[in-house]
C-alpha cells in the first residue's frame, strides 16, 4: 500500500483544546499516522522524490477528526430496530430483544452485525464495544473481519436459569468455555483490530461463579470486561434484593471493577458506588438515547466527571436508539446535563473528548482516539457544508458546530489503519458491507418464523 497525504483540512487532534491546525495534513504510511502537517507534505515530497508513488485526498474545506469511539453497543440487535417503543427496559427485554436475539442463527446473526457495523462507519464510529449475544459470536467476528472496522466483542453470559429465558441461556462452565475458545479464536486477529471482551450480561443474567470467572479470567488474560449495570430502577432493585448490595459494590465484591471493564448506563447509583467508580478507575458508557427511549433516567455525567471517572459514548442497540449515531449521542449528552439539577452543563469540548480519545483509552487502545504521529491512523472527515450548520464563525472552536449542529450526513469519509471503509460520495467497503432492504426484511422473517413476533 502506497504511503497516503490527507493534505488541506482543519485539523482537531483532541489531544487539547486547542490542537486544531488550520490548512493541516497528515502523512499515512502503514496504517500509522507518521507525520502531521508541514512534516507530512515535507516526508511525502522526499517519498515521491525517491520514486515511491503517494496517495493524495485533497480534504481542503474538510474538518479532520479521530475516529469516534462506541463503548457500548449489540449488533445481534440491529434487525429488531423499529421495534416496541414504550416499554421499560426489563419488559422490553423480555418481550422483544431476548425472543430476537434466540430465533438468530449465523446467517441472520452475520447479517445483523454488517447492517450495524455499515451504518456505524458510515456515521464515523471506527471503533467500538459490542456486547455480542449468547450463541453465533462467530458470526459478528466474521461480519466485523469483514467490516475494516475496530472492534471488540464477546459472547454474551447468560448462565441463570432462574433469571434468564430457556432458549437464551448456557451452562456456566459452558459460557466461559466459550468465550475462552473465542479468545484463542479472535483476539488479536485482523491485524489487531480485532478483540474479544468477557462479557457477562448483567448482574441479573449470571450466577456469581460466572460473573467471579469473568472477572477472574479476564484479568489473567489482560483483556476486556463489558457488561450493563444501574440501567433501571426496577432492575437495581432486585439486585439489592437478591445479594444484599447495591449493583456496583455487588459488581465490585465479585471483581468487576477497574480500568479494564466497562459498565454500560450506570444511571442509578448511591454516592458510595460513585466513590468506587472513582477508586477504582472503572470506564462508564453512557448511553443517552437508550435511556430516554427506556426511561431509565439520566446519568449524572458531571458528577461522574467531577469525580475523575471516565466517561464514554455508546448508542446501545439499534432498537433503543434507534440509529447508530455518534452524532445523536453527543447532541443528548449536551442536552441531558442541562436537565440534572445542581450539576454544570456538559461543554462541547468535553461531549467530542469522550466520543473520541475517553473511548479509546477505555478500550485500552493506546494509539487511537487522537491524532498525533504514531498512532493508528483511524479518522473522519466532516464536511461543515454537507447539511444546515453554517454560520459557524460565532465562535473559533469546532466543538459546539459538532456537538450542536452537525449530525451523520457530514460524514465525508471514514477511515480505520489509513483504509477509506466509508465515502459519501462514491462506492465504498461500507456500502457494500450493508445488506440490501431485500435480503434484511427475509432475515427478519425468518426470526419472526421461529416464534419472536
Ligand atoms: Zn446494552
Amino acid at each position: 500500500v502506497n504511503p497516503l497525504l490527507v493534505d488541506g483540512a482543519r485539523v482537531i487532534g483532541m489531544t487539547r483544546e486547542d490542537d486544531v491546525t488550520e490548512d493541516g495534513a497528515l502523512l499515512v504510511e502503514d496504517g500509522a499516522i507518521t507525520a502531521l502537517h508541514g512534516e507530512a507534505r515535507k516526508r511525502a515530497a522526499e517519498r515521491e522524490a525517491g520514486g515511491t508513488p503517494i496517495e493524495r485526498v485533497d480534504a481542503a474545506g474538510f474538518w479532520l477528526l479521530p475516529g469516534f469511539v462506541q463503548t457500548h453497543v449489540h449488533l445481534c440487535q440491529t434487525l429488531l430496530r423499529n421495534g416496541p417503543d414504550d416499554l421499560p427496559l426489563l419488559a422490553w427485554l423480555s418481550a422483544h430483544v431476548y425472543p430476537g436475539e434466540a430465533a438468530h442463527d449465523e446467517e441472520t446473526m452475520e447479517l445483523s452485525a454488517r447492517l450495524g457495523l455499515a451504518e456505524l462507519i458510515a456515521g464515523g464510529t471506527t471503533s467500538l464495544l459490542d456486547m455480542g449475544s449468547v450463541r453465533h459470536t462467530d458470526a459478528l467476528f466474521r461480519a466485523a473481519a469483514a467490516s475494516g472496522a475496530r472492534v471488540t466483542s464477546g459472547n454474551a453470559i447468560m448462565d441463570d436459569p432462574d433469571s434468564c429465558p430457556a432458549d437464551l441461556v448456557a451452562g456456566t462452565d459452558a459460557a466461559l468455555a466459550e468465550a475462552d475458545r473465542l479468545l484463542a479464536r479472535w483476539h488479536g486477529t485482523g491485524g489487531g483490530r480485532l478483540r474479544v471482551a468477557y462479557c457477562p450480561r448483567f448482574a441479573l443474567s449470571c450466577t456469581e461463579r460466572a460473573l467471579r470467572s469473568a472477572a477472574e479470567r479476564a484479568r489473567v488474560h489482560g483483556v476486556l470486561v463489558h457488561t450493563h449495570a444501574a440501567e433501571s430502577r426496577e432492575e437495581t432493585a432486585l439486585v439489592e434484593a437478591r445479594t444484599g448490595r447495591p449493583n456496583l459494590v455487588y459488581l465490585d465484591e465479585v471483581g468487576l471493577s477497574g480500568p479494564h471493564v466497562v459498565l454500560a448506563h450506570v444511571i442509578h447509583t448511591t454516592g458510595a458506588e460513585r466513590a468506587l467508580l472513582a477508586a477504582r478507575g472503572t470506564n462508564v458508557a453512557h448511553c443517552p438515547s437508550s435511556n430516554a427511549k427506556l426511561s431509565s433516567g439520566i446519568a449524572p455525567v458531571a458528577d461522574y466527571l467531577a469525580r475523575g471517572i471516565r466517561v464514554t459514548l455508546g448508542a446501545d442497540g439499534a432498537p433503543c436508539n434507534d440509529r447508530l449515531d455518534p452524532f445523536a449521542e453527543m447532541r443528548l449528552a449536551a442536552q441531558f446535563s442541562r436537565l440534572r439539577p445542581g450539576e454544570p452543563p456538559l461543554g462541547a469540548w468535553d461531549v467530542v473528548r469522550i466520543a473520541t480519545a475517553e473511548g479509546a483509552a477505555a478500550l485500552g487502545l493506546d494509539r487511537v482516539g487522537t491524532i498525533v504521529a504514531g498512532n493508528r491512523a483511524d479518522f473522519v472527515l466532516l464536511d461543515p457544508d454537507a447539511g444546515f450548520a453554517r454560520p459557524a464563525g460565532w465562535r473559533g472552536d469546532p466543538y459546539g458546530a459538532i456537538v450542536w449542529s452537525f449530525d451523520r450526513s457530514h460524514v465525508e469519509a471514514t477511515y480505520v489503519e489509513g483504509v477509506r471503509l466509508f465515502s459519501r460520495s462514491g462506492p465504498s467497503p461500507a456500502g457494500a458491507l450493508r445488506p440490501s432492504a431485500h435480503d434484511v426484511e427475509a432475515a427478519v422473517a425468518k426470526l419472526r418464523g421461529r416464534g419472536h413476533s
